[in-house]
C-alpha cells in the first residue's frame, strides 16, 4: 500500500515535502493575505471528513434506522464490530471492495437484528449527494483560515465507491493536504497517517488543530502533541476553531454588520416561512444581519440551521416606478446560472408582502471575497491583473449569452436601450431632485443629442463593478456576480464603461471609491483602454470612438442613483446608514459626467479633417436663403497676380454652402447652437450687465460655455497654420474660421460662449506659436479649457500707444527676476475675476534699435505690485466682467521664466499677435452688421409711419440697399485677406490685413448707425444690440491701432507695389 511504502522510504519523504513546499509557494494568491494570526502561531488546520465537514454516518444511520424500522444503533456498532480487523476498517484501508463490504457487513447487521438488512440502500444515501455535502458553516471557516494564509488539510476515514473512486464529496481545492485513508491503507486512530498528514502539510504537530468527532481520533492526536477539537456540532466547533486562531471564521463575511433600526424584518414570520417554503429542520434560531452593500435593495444574511442564505428585498414604503425589481433579479439569475454565468443559486422567490412586509427572494450563500476597494491593497501587481482580466472576462460571458436559448428574449426591449435608459434615469432623477444641478440639467439636454448610432443588444447588467462580484479566495476567479436590479437588455458597451467607473474617481471618494490617483503600471491595474481593448479583442468586436459618451451617461446614471437614495434618505427609506452623504456626492458625480460631455465635444471637434485651400465653387451668401447659384456653376480665385504662384489652383469659399462638408456641418451647428442658446439669453444676460453682481461673470455664460464645449464648438480659432497637429483647436482655416467666427459676432455674448473671444484668443495664439512648455502647461492649457483669462497690456495714457515702439514701461533684470514698472491703460479684461495672466509689453533695453527694445513677459495676476486704477467705459459702457482697465504696475516681480522668446523680441511677438486676432474683429464686425440689418428689415417691415409702412419709404430702401453692398464688399475683402493668410502666410497677407481693418469697423459703424435711425430712439436703447453694437464698431477704430495707422499701410504697400 502507498502508505507502508511511503514510511519506508525518507527519501521520498523528503522529495514529497519539497514538491508540497513548492506547491505551496507557487499558490502565492493565498499567501498575500498572511497575516499574525493571534494567539499560538498555528498554521494549519486538520479537518476530518464525516462528522465534521459533512454529516457523519453514525448520523445518518440513526435516521435512515428510523425510516427502514431497523433497531437504533445497529449500524454503529456494525461499525466497529471486529475492530481493526472488522469489515469497516478493512474497507477504510481500501483492502476490501465496496461490494465484499457490503456483503460481510449486511451479513454481520442481519446476524445482530435477525433480520435482513438493506445495507446498501443506507450506503447510497450515505454516499448521496442530498447527505454527502459539506456543511456550509466549514465551507466559510474554510475560506477564512486560508485568506489568512494558513493551510488546511483533510484527513478522512473513508473509502473507495464501486466506481474506483475514493468518496471525498469535497472541492478538493480548498485543502492543501488531501490525506485519504483508503488510498494511504492506513486508518485513524493509527498515528501514522496523523504524522503522514503533518509531513505532507511540513509542519510540527503543535502548529496544527485537528477537528474530529470521535473520541479515539482526537485521542491519538493530542498524543502526538496536535491541538484537538472535538466536533459535536459545526457550529460550535468553529467557535471553539475561532478562539484558538484568534481571528472570525465568521463574521468575516464581508461587510456584514447588525440589521440597521430602519430595515428591520419580523423573524418569526420570516424563521416559520423558511421552515415551510425550504423545509429548513432548524433546531437553532435564526441569525440575521444586513449587508451593507445594497444601497437600493436591502440584503440580509441568515443563517439557519446549518443553511446560510442570503434575502433580499425592497426596500419599504412608497418606491418610485420601475425601481427594486426584485423579482426580475430572481428570474435573471435563475436564467443565467443556466447559460454557465456565475451567480448565487437562487432558491425561492416570495412575492407575499405579509411575510416580511415587502416581497423578497432567497439565494445560497456563496463565500467568497469582495473587493470593496478597486485598487486591490495587498495584491500582487500580477493578481490585480489577474483580477481584473476574470472581470472582463465575465463581462464578456454575460454579453455573449444567447438570449433566446435561456428564455431571456423578452426580459428587455430589443434596440434603443441608450436612448430609454437616459428617459428612465431623467425620470427617476426627476421624482427625486432635490435642487437644481447645473450638470444634471446640461446632460439631460446634451446626452439625447449625441446618443451612439448603433448599439448591440445582449444581457446588461447595469451596475457591473468590481464590488459586485465574488471572487475565489485564492485565485483569480469570479465566483458569482451579484446585484442584478439594473438588469435588462441592452447595450453592452453601457455595462463596459460602468466597469470603469473606478479609474476615473479619487481614492478618497466615499462609496464608490477610485485610482484615478494612483500609478495603475505600478498596481499593475489595466488602463481604461486596456481594459476596453481587453474586452473588444475577447468579444471580436471593433473598438469605438465614443468612449466618452458612454462614461458621461455611466456617472450621468450614477448621479441619478446618487439622487434617489439621497431623496429617500430624507424620508427614512433608503437602506444605507451613508446614504445622506451618497445624495451629497450627486453633484460631483454629475460635473464628472459632464467632463466625459466635454471630452466628447473635443473628440468631435478634434476629428474635424484639416483642410488645406483648394478649389472649390462659392455661393452667394445669403443667411437663411437658398444659395442664389448653384453649387459649382462659378469658381475663381482672387488672389491677387502678383501672388498667384503659390496658390494658383485655390479658390475662395465665399459663403458657408461652399465649405467642406465637416465644416459645414460645424458651421449648422454653431449655427444651431447660437438661435437655441445664444440669441434667446441676449436680454437675461443684459440683466445682469446692470446689476449689482455685474462685475461677477454671469452664470448663464458659464453654464453655455459648458454647453459649447460639449457641442465641440470651442477653441474654433487657432488657425491649422499655428496648430499644424490640431493639438489644441479644430485646425480651420483662416477662411473657415472667417465663416463661423461671423456667425459668433451675431451675438455681444457669443465669442466667449465658444472661448473665441478677444483678448485670450490672440494671447493663446501667441503661447501656442512662442510659448516654452512650461508656460503653456501654466496658462495656454488652462486658457484653452476656458478656466482663466487673460488680457494683453500694451497700451499707456502717456504716450501715443497707436506707435508701439513709443511705449515706455519697463523691464529690468534684479536678483534674477524682472521687475517691472509702467501706467497702462484700456487694458480688455483685467477687471475679469477670472483674469490670472497679463501679457505686459514693456521695454527691456531702451539704448537698442528701434524694434529690439520691447519685450513680451507673463505676469501672473497675483503677482504684489498691480494696482488696478479705475475701469474705463466705451460711450459710458463698462463691457463688464472684464471692462477696460488703468493699471499700475509698481516693482513688481516676476521670474525670469516669464519672458516670451526672449528680452527684445516684443515687437515681433506683437505683430504675430496682431495676424490673425485683427482679422477676427473683422469677421465679427461682418456679423454685427448682418444682425443689424436683419433687425432693421425687420423692423421697417411693420413699423408704420405717415400711412403706410417704413420699408415702403425710398430712403428707408436706399438705406437697405447701401447697407447690404457695404456688407458684401466688405465680407469678400475679409475673406480675401483670410485667404491669403492660408494660402501665402500672414506677412504676404499685410495688404489685404491693413485694408480689411481699415474698411470693416466703419463700414459696420455706417450699417448700424442706418439700422439705428430706422429703430427710431428704440434703436439707442438697451432694449435691442444696436446701441453696444455701434459703441464697438466704433471702439475698433482704436483698438489694434487705429483707422490712420492701417490707412498708412496700405498706402505704403501701394506704393511698394506701383512705384
Ligand atoms: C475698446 C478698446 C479696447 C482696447 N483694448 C486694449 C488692450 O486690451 N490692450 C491694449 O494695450 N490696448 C488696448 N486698447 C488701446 C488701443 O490699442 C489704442 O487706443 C490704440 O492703439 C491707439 O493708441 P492711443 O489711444 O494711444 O492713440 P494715439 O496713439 O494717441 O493716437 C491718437 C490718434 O492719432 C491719430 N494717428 C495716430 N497715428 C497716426 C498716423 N500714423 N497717421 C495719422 N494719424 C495718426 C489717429 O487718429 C489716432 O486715433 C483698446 C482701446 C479701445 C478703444
Amino acid at each position: 500500500m502507498a502508505v507502508r511504502r511511503l514510511f519506508q522510504s525518507s527519501c521520498l519523504q523528503w522529495a514529497l515535502r519539497a514538491a508540497f513546499l513548492k506547491h505551496v509557494r507557487c499558490r502565492t494568491w493565498g499567501t498575500y493575505q498572511r497575516t499574525h494570526h493571534g494567539g499560538r502561531a498555528y498554521r494549519a488546520v486538520i479537518f476530518d471528513m464525516g462528522g465534521v465537514l459533512i454529516p457523519s454516518p453514525g448520523r445518518v444511520a440513526a435516521e435512515w434506522e428510523v425510516q427502514n424500522h431497523i433497531p437504533s444503533g445497529t449500524v454503529s456498532r456494525a461499525l466497529l464490530e471486529g475492530g481493526e480487523n472488522g469489515p469497516w476498517m478493512r474497507f477504510m484501508r481500501g483492502e476490501i471492495t465496496m461490494e465484499n463490504f457490503l456483503q460481510e457487513f449486511g451479513r454481520l447487521c442481519s446476524e445482530m437484528t435477525q433480520t435482513s438488512v438493506p445495507v446498501d440502500s443506507f450506503f447510497s444515501l450515505l454516499t448521496s449527494e442530498r447527505v454527502a455535502k459539506q456543511f456550509p458553516v466549514m465551507t466559510e471557516a474554510i475560506t477564512h483560515i486560508r485568506a489568512k494564509g494558513l493551510q488546511t488539510a483533510v484527513l478522512s476515514n473513508n473509502f473507495y465507491l464501486p466506481n474506483g473512486k475514493s468518496f471525498l464529496p469535497l472541492d478538493r481545492k480548498q485543502f492543501d493536504v488531501i490525506v485519504e485513508s483508503c488510498l494511504e491503507g492506513v486508518c485513524k486512530p493509527d498515528p501514522r497517517i496523523y504524522k503522514l498528514c503533518l509531513e505532507r502539510l511540513g509542519l510540527q504537530p503543535s502548529e496544527s488543530i485537528f477537528l474530529d468527532d470521535l473520541g479515539p481520533n482526537l485521542k491519538t492526536a493530542t498524543s502526538l502533541g496536535i491541538r484537538t477539537i472535538k466536533v459535536n456540532d459545526p457550529e460550535t466547533a468553529i467557535k471553539e476553531l475561532e478562539a484558538l486562531l484568534g481571528f472570525t471564521l465568521r463574521v468575516g463575511i464581508p461587510n456584514i454588520r447588525p440589521v440597521r433600526k430602519t430595515m428591520e424584518i419580523p423573524q418569526d414570520s420570516l424563521e416559520k416561512y423558511l421552515r415551510d417554503s425550504l423545509g429548513i429542520q432548524a433546531t437553532g434560531s435564526l441569525e440575521l444581519l444586513q449587508f451593507d452593500h445594497g444601497q437600493s435593495n436591502p440584503t440580509y444574511y441568515i443563517r439557519l440551521a446549518n443553511r446560510q442564505l442570503v434575502l433580499r428585498k425592497k426596500p419599504p414604503g412608497i418606491l418610485l416606478p420601475f425601481a427594486h425589481a426584485i423579482e426580475r433579479e430572481f428570474r435573471i439569475m435563475k436564467a443565467l446560472a443556466n447559460a454557465g454565468v456565475p451567480v448565487p443559486k437562487v432558491l425561492d422567490l416570495c412575492e407575499d408582502s405579509s411575510v416580511i412586509g415587502t416581497p423578497f427572494y432567497l439565494m445560497e450563500y456563496c463565500p467568497g471575497l469582495i473587493y470593496k476597494d478597486p485598487s486591490l491593497p495587498g495584491l500582487e501587481p500580477s493578481q490585480r491583473r489577474a483580477t481584473y482580466t476574470a472581470m472582463n472576462r465575465v463581462l464578456c460571458k454575460i454579453h455573449r449569452v444567447d438570449l433566446q436559448a435561456v428564455g431571456l428574449g423578452d426580459y428587455g426591449k430589443q434596440g434603443g436601450y441608450i436612448p430609454r435608459q437616459v428617459q428612465t434615469w431623467l425620470k427617476q432623477y426627476r421624482a427625486s431632485e432635490t435642487g437644481t444641478i447645473p450638470a444634471m440639467e446640461r446632460l439631460i439636454e446634451w446626452l439625447p443629442l449625441h446618443l451612439p448610432s448603433q448599439q448591440r443588444t445582449t444581457v446588461v447588467h447595469g451596475d457591473f463593478r468590481l464590488d459586485n462580484l465574488l471572487f475565489h479566495p485564492e485565485k483569480p476567479e469570479v465566483l458569482a456576480v451579484l446585484d442584478w436590479e439594473l438588469s435588462t437588455l441592452g447595450d453592452p458597451l453601457a455595462d463596459v464603461a460602468h466597469s470603469c467607473l473606478a479609474h476615473y474617481l479619487p481614492s478618497s471618494f466615499p462609496i464608490l471609491r477610485g485610482f484615478v490617483d494612483c500609478d495603475l503600471t505600478q498596481l499593475g491595474i489595466p488602463t481604461v483602454e486596456e481594459y476596453f481593448r481587453m474586452y473588444c479583442l475577447h468579444m471580436g468586436i471593433p473598438p469605438i470612438k465614443n468612449w466618452n459618451f458612454y462614461m458621461a451617461f455611466s456617472f450621468f446614471r450614477v448621479a441619478a442613483i446618487l439622487q434617489g437614495v439621497y431623496k429617500r434618505s430624507l424620508t427614512g427609506q433608503a437602506s444605507s446608514a451613508n446614504a445622506e452623504q451618497t445624495g451629497k456626492l450627486t453633484e460631483l458625480i454629475a460635473n464628472l459626467a459632464w467632463d466625459f460631455a466635454v471630452k466628447e465635444g473635443f473628440r468631435i471637434f478634434k476629428e474635424i479633417p484639416a483642410t488645406k485651400p483648394h478649389t472649390r465653387s462659392h455661393h452667394t451668401w445669403s443667411r437663411s436663403q437658398a444659395p442664389l447659384s448653384p453649387p459649382g456653376t462659378r469658381s475663381y480665385s482672387s488672389v491677387p497676380e502678383a501672388s498667384t504662384a503659390g496658390a494658383s489652383k485655390e479658390a475662395l469659399v465665399i459663403s458657408p454652402e461652399g465649405l467642406s462638408p465637416p465644416v459645414r456641418e460645424l458651421y449648422h451647428r454653431l449655427q444651431h447652437f447660437m438661435e437655441q442658446h445664444v440669441f434667446p439669453v441676449e436680454s437675461e444676460l443684459q440683466g445682469h450687465q446692470a446689476s449689482a453682481d455685474r462685475w461677477n461673470p454671469s452664470p448663464l455664460i458659464e453654464d453655455l460655455k459648458e454647453k459649447a464645449k460639449a457641442e465641440g464648438l470651442w477653441n474654433l480659432f487657432l488657425p491649422l497654420e499655428s496648430d499644424p497637429e490640431k493639438k489644441y483647436g479644430a485646425g480651420l482655416t483662416n477662411v473657415e474660421y472667417a465663416h463661423l467666427c461671423e456667425l459668433m459676432g451675431m451675438s455681444l455674448c457669443a465669442p466667449e460662449i465658444f472661448n473665441c473671444s478677444a483678448p485670450d484668443t490672440g494671447n493663446m495664439e501667441l503661447l501656442v506659436r512662442y510659448g516654452t512648455e512650461e508656460q503653456k502647461a501654466r496658462w495656454l492649457h488652462p486658457l484653452l479649457e476656458g478656466k482663466i483669462r487673460s488680457c494683453f497690456a500694451m497700451t499707456e495714457p502717456q504716450v501715443a500707444s497707436s506707435d508701439a515702439t513709443n511705449i515706455e514701461a519697463s523691464i529690468q533684470e534684479e536678483d534674477g527676476f524682472y521687475v517691472i514698472n509702467g501706467h497702462k491703460w484700456w487694458i480688455t479684461g483685467i477687471l475679469d475675476p477670472r483674469c490670472q495672466l497679463c501679457m505686459f509689453m514693456g521695454k527691456t533695453d531702451p539704448l537698442a534699435p528701434r524694434h529690439q527694445q520691447q519685450s513680451v513677459l507673463l505676469v501672473p495676476m497675483d503677482s504684489p505690485g498691480i494696482n488696478i486704477i479705475r475701469s474705463l467705459t466705451v460711450f459710458g459702457l463698462e463691457d463688464v466682467p472684464g471692462g477696460h482697465g488703468e493699471v499700475r504696475f509698481e516693482h513688481v516681480r516676476v521670474p525670469k521664466e516669464n519672458m516670451v522668446l526672449g528680452p527684445g523680441r516684443g515687437f515681433e511677438i506683437a505683430q504675430g499677435r496682431l495676424g490673425p486676432g485683427r482679422i477676427h474683429h473683422c469677421m465679427r464686425l461682418i456679423g454685427f452688421s448682418e444682425r443689424a440689418l436683419a433687425l432693421m428689415k425687420a423692423r421697417v417691415k411693420s413699423r408704420v409711419a405717415f400711412g403706410k409702412p417704413l420699408v415702403e419709404q425710398g430712403t428707408v430702401l436706399a438705406d437697405i440697399a447701401q447697407s447690404r453692398v457695404e456688407i458684401e464688399q466688405a465680407r469678400l475683402l475679409v475673406l480675401k485677406a483670410a485667404h491669403l493668410m492660408d494660402v501665402q502666410g500672414n506677412k504676404a497677407a499685410a495688404l489685404d490685413i491693413a485694408m480689411i481693418k481699415m474698411v470693416a469697423p466703419s463700414m459696420a459703424y455706417r450699417v448700424i448707425d442706418r439700422a439705428i435711425q430706422a429703430f427710431g430712439a428704440a434703436g439707442l436703447s438697451s432694449d435691442y444690440p444696436l446701441a453696444q453694437f455701434l459703441a464697438w464698431a466704433r471702439a475698433l477704430r482704436f483698438a489694434d491701432g487705429p483707422d490712420e495707422v492701417h490707412q498708412a499701410t496700405v498706402a505704403k504697400l501701394e506704393l511698394k507695389r506701383h512705384p
